[in-house]
């Protein structure tokens, strides 16, 4: 047996590696540079923290996330490794503490800040002790265009001057290609082994459903299938954030808030919370899940449409980084188009910066839009060729396209003669209007009863017509003008479809009632992480165990034993410390810990 196996299952509990990670970790043993791209979830840390384990010396870790520090090295000490990190929150004993403790020898891995690491002090620290590697977590900091720019890490390039001898290993979930190249030459790691992996979640089930009443949804959602489990619903703005919070939590859901505007001390305990305690909701704004690495986010639910496809599957990437089914569902409608456009025409940025937004914009309505398999668009869109993959919306319930080309035409007939006859314009609501012939009082005020097209459009539904505005919005047909009253304008593109010489193709809207309940499993309660009937109590025994030695120690219940190892608990009800020894996640230093009381809980 390798050393590096021989850690994996002695100190991890785990009996085999994922994907690339033995490739990985041999190759940093061996003392070579590594690039790692690999998905949320993946497993990135055991790439580093099996080689700091195996090779002489101590894993300098880079990780921006000085917030997240505290509870990895947690982590790290339930398995017994030796850890410790150096950052500003410290006082200046327990920094001399840690200090010594590496000039000693005593670690095994050591978490820093990029800030501290540029600090000729801290450079002379390391050079009075042994480095075993260097771990860069969250490389796409380095990448000066991209969302999560540290400028600290652009002096990380002095690594490889000063210790060119001690291996380094940068590691990102951050897919595109751009990112990429920037970080293999910001990072000099032209000569390192790059290893890319499969971006796909197969335990992650995407579904777009139609925005109705958002809220309400989101409470279906959580009582028909995830009762009790931890998710992120991502909102827009910090107002929808708070209401959305009040909301779940006035029926009994427990959620908490996160968005810029809370005072830094409440972030800091809302997050911390949501990262201690069982089956929390934390409704945020995108300033909240950089590194968050709990692994047992059973949902991502998003509330408003996210303005790229980078960062919906990123956001939704923080569901079930532990591999267990878990959901990211989207609720999506006219509105949120209409606005998106709407604030791409407002900003401020010149006309090349506008025409990003739009772009990203297009590709996120392609996704929302498409009537082919979610993962398969999501992948293409990271490059990746691939196959229906039978776990989103599209293919458990496929949606059947139809030729929308006529309507098309009537409804941008309809917007054409509004704007030549009168000057003026009108929104979605007052064009479908006209199209269905409703005498309202605006009608006969404007006049509008009179022209050709009302009441050209009685063949379909409120809904329907509502459907087609979106998607001629997402296909680019038809647009919005930037008056701030979301008023329809006809495109360029628009004329080839009046003239006949465009089809439409058009996903057919679900019926207004039902649907999104059928689609999420009507009212079947499912069972937590899709347990056999028969072990679910004895798993929710576990995890009231669990919340009980969490609180105690002071630290999240997942550092104690992760959902999988609940699980595989509660299936195998193991009666003797030996067959407790042999479930994924369970390594010597908890049985060591845990494991009597473990066994007292499933004896009952
Ligand atoms: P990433 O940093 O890539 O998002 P993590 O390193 O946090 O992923 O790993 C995700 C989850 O998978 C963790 O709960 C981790 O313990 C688990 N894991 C990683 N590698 C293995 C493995 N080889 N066998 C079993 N579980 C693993
Ligand atoms: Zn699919």
């Amino acid at each position: 047996m390798t050393p590096a196996l021989s850690v994996l299952e002695t100190t991890f509990g785990y009996d085999s590696f994922r994907g690339q990670q033995e490739e990985i970790v041999q190759h940093v043993i061996a003392g070579g540079d590594a690039l790692v791209l690999m998905p949320t979830g993946g497993g990135k840390s055991l790439c580093y923290q099996i080689p700091a384990l195996v090779r002489e010396g101590t894993g300098v870790v880079v990780s921006p996330l000085i917030a997240l520090m505290q509870d990895q090295v947690d982590a790290l000490s339930a398995v017994g490794a030796r850890a410790a990190f150096l950052n500003s929150t410290q006082s200046f004993e327990e920094r001399a503490r840690v200090e010594a403790a590496f000039v000693a020898g005593e670690l095994d891995l050591l978490y820093l800040a990029p800030e501290r690491l540029k600090l000729e002090s801290t450079a002379a620290l390391l050079e009075r002790g042994t480095v075993a590697l260097f771990a860069i977590d969250e490389a796409h900091c380095v990448a000066q265009w991209g969302h999560d720019f540290r400028p600290d890490y652009l002096t990380l390039s002095m690594l490889h001057e000063r210790w060119p001898n001690v291996p380094r290993i940068a590691l990102t979930a951050t897919a595109t290609e751009a990112t990429h190249r920037e970080i293999t030459t910001r990072l000099d790691l032209g000569a390192a082994r790059h290893f890319v992996s499969s971006f796909d979640r197969p335990n992650i089930q995407y579904r777009i459903a139609p925005k109705q009443q958002p809220q309400k949804q989101l409470l279906d959602l959580i009582r028909t299938e995830h009762p009790g489990d931890a998710g992120i619903v991502y909102c827009l703005s910090r107002a929808s954030v708070e209401k959305t919070a009040a909301f779940l939590a006035e029926n009994g859901v427990p959620a908490l808030p996160y968005h810029a505007g809370l005072p830094a001390e409440v972030r800091a305990a809302n997050q911390s919370r949501f990262l201690r305690d069982d089956g929390l909701v934390m409704v945020a704004t995108i300033a909240f899940g950089m590194g968050i690495d709990k692994p047992d986010v059973r949902f991502v639910a998003h509330l408003d449409l996210p303005k790229s496809v980078e960062g919906y599957y990123q956001e939704t990437g923080r569901a079930g980084r532990d591999g267990l089914p878990s959901t990211a569902w989207l609720a999506y409608g006219l509105q949120d188009v209409v606005q998106q456009r709407r604030m791409i025409a407002d900003n401020d940025g010149d006309a090349e910066h506008r025409r990003k937004l739009s772009q990203h914009l297009d590709a996120m309505l392609a996704l929302c839009e498409t009537i082919e398999c979610r993962r398969v668009q999501l992948l293409k869109y990271f490059g990746e060729e691939s196959t229906p993959c039978g776990n989103c919306d599209t293919c458990l319930q496929p949606v059947e396209g139809w030729d929308g080309t006529v309507p098309a035409q009537k409804l941008l007939s309809t917007v054409v003669r509004l704007k030549r006859e009168r000057g003026q314009q009108f929104g979605a609501g007052h064009i479908i209007d006209i199209l269905l012939g409703k005498q309202t009082e605006r009608m006969s005020q404007q006049g509008h009863d009179a022209l050709t097209t009302f009441g050209i459009g009685t063949d379909l539904s409120e809904a329907e017509w509502r459907g087609v505005v979106r998607q001629l919005l997402a296909q680019g047909l038809l647009s919005v003008s930037a008056d701030g009253y979301g008023t329809l304008v006809i495109t360029e593109a628009s004329g080839q479809v009046l003239s006949g010489g465009r089809e439409v193709r058009l996903r057919k809207e679900a019926p207004r009632n039902g649907s999104a309940r059928r689609a999420s499993g009507g009212s079947r309660r499912s069972a937590p992480v899709d347990l056999p009937v028969s072990a679910t109590d004895l798993f929710e025994q576990l995890r009231a165990w669990r919340a009980g030695v969490a609180r105690e120690q002071g630290v999240p219940a997942y550092v104690v034993f992760g959902d999988a190892t609940l699980r595989g608990i509660a299936v195998t009800r193991p009666s003797s410390l030996e067959e407790l020894s042999t479930i994924s996640g369970v390594g010597e230093k908890k049985l060591e810990t845990y494991g009597d009381a473990v066994l007292g809980v499933v004896a009952g």
